[in-house]
């Protein structure tokens, strides 16, 4: 399947782009068939319990963000909004990720300074 996004590097940081438009509802990377039953940096927990490994997929570059624009639905990313082209592709970890393994302090700018992103609890 076509992938909708493609990685950008800014130094050590990794965020995946658009690189087209892409419509509300959209499946912009289908995850990998890679589970593993503990969390890590690059894993997605798409379902409860079920922590897809993301290293060798696009879907690993994706950050969080609290207003995000995309969400994990059904083993895939879809766009939660219609994202364009070159726009950073964003999902909310504290709707996937129970417990994450490497919790740190938000930086998206639309949460409150400190807030601390660690998963659901
Ligand atoms: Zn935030």
């Amino acid at each position: 399947m076509n992938e909708l996004g493609s990685i950008h590097f800014d130094g050590f940081y990794r965020k995946l782009v658009a690189n087209q438009d892409i419509h509300q509802g959209e499946t912009i990377v289908v995850l990998p068939l890679d589970s593993q039953d503990y969390p890590d940096q690059y894993s997605i927990e798409a379902s409860p319990g079920i922590h897809i490994n993301c290293e060798q997929s696009i879907a690993g570059a994706i950050n969080h963000s609290c207003n995000p624009n995309a969400a994990v639905r059904h083993f895939r990313i879809i766009a939660w909004k219609c994202i364009k082209e070159n726009e950073e592709i964003t999902i909310d970890y504290r709707k996937t990720e129970y417990k994450m393994a490497v919790p740190f302090e938000c930086q998206c700018g639309f949460c409150e300074s400190g807030t601390v992103i660690k998963g659901m609890e």
